[in-house]
């Protein structure tokens, strides 16, 4: 871990809104007792985080009415007077998240209100990770979790909370298929996991674009003219690389969400979610959820086994 300048400022800028933002500190408090309970498959593991300060967010309205009924709270004069900010270049703010999932949790949008969309936003995923290298940094498209698609942002949060990042290694040894290899990238497909992801590892920065953006119009052509695919993607920097990892989705909110009476799970995943803690905000589905629930759920929102396929004979296409 490099103890750049802008890592110390973000850690400096979250000390001091724990003892200037009540509403902040007590939800750190908060988080600090947090319950959490875990599920073993095989190789990995999924963990249920109870986190009632996220009811906001799970529960949040992201049809176009809504959105446009509200104001902002990602824009700058919406901001609450105690927020403080840092500027990240000259087109992103960095943001203590007064909901935290994360023992350190920033939000990071841009500073125009621009639609939440990837596309042409990558390479700034790829700095902000690097930059913070302490932290992960992930994306939830505008229908795969973001509670403000009107507004670009990333957010972060401490790297390895999340148990994917532990299991990656082993993963792609027992299981990772190759799908593209050369001397500045690896791209690899994960099936069995109960979801499916594609990885990217590199240090070269203009490979990873290249990559990203063959993979991504490869989506952009599965997915309904005008939207954009559903993912998340996870981003992070160590050892000289970055490792990113994209889930693709096929839906935004399980049925379990919508159900009513004892078969309703208040859960609405996200990057957090996809990469192994599933947030929780009501106890009553803490106490209830099962392992086959969790199955049924990544069934559900993962993109299908002939998709995977289809999508990794695509990019080869592309890429080769
Ligand atoms: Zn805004």
């Amino acid at each position: 871990m490099k103890n750049n300048f802008l890592s110390t400022k973000v850690k400096t800028l979250l000390t001091g809104q724990k003892k200037t933002w009540e509403l902040l500190r007590n939800n750190y408090e908060q988080l600090s007792q947090v319950k959490v309970r875990t599920f073993t498959f095989h190789d990995f593991k999924i963990e249920i985080q109870f986190n009632p300060g996220r009811i906001i967010s799970s529960s949040a309205k992201v049809d176009k009415r809504s959105i446009q009924a509200r104001k902002c709270f990602l824009c700058i004069e919406n901001l609450p007077e105690v927020q403080q900010k840092l500027a990240f270049g000259k087109d992103y703010l960095i943001l203590c998240n007064p909901y935290p999932i994360f023992r350190e949790h920033f939000t990071i949008p841009k500073l125009n209100h621009i639609q939440q969309e990837i596309k042409g936003n990558f390479e700034a995923m790829l700095d902000i990770s690097k930059e913070l290298d302490a932290l992960t940094v992930f994306y939830n498209g505008p229908e795969c979790g973001a509670s403000a698609p009107d507004h670009f942002h990333f957010q972060a949060g401490n790297k390895f909370f999340m148990p994917v990042e532990n299991e990656y290694e082993n993963l792609k040894q027992k299981a990772g298929k190759a799908w593209f290899i050369n001397e500045t990238i690896s791209v690899y497909g994960i099936k069995d996991y109960l979801r499916k992801f594609v990885s990217l590892e590199s240090n070269n920065k203009s490979s990873l674009l290249k990559t990203f953006n063959l993979i991504y119009a490869e989506l952009e052509t599965k997915a309904p003219s005008g939207q954009e695919p559903l993912l998340n993607i996870l981003a992070s920097f160590h050892d000289e690389r970055w490792r990113i990892i994209l889930f693709p989705r096929s839906k935004h909110r399980p049925s379990q969400y919508f159900n009513k009476g004892t078969k309703n799970i208040l859960i609405s995943p996200a990057a957090v979610d996809m990469g192994g803690v599933f947030i929780i905000p009501q106890e009553k589905d803490f106490n209830k959820i099962t392992k086959e629930n969790i199955i049924d759920i990544f069934r559900q929102i993962s993109v299908s086994d002939r998709y995977f396929k289809d999508l990794k004979t695509a990019v080869q296409k592309r890429i080769i």
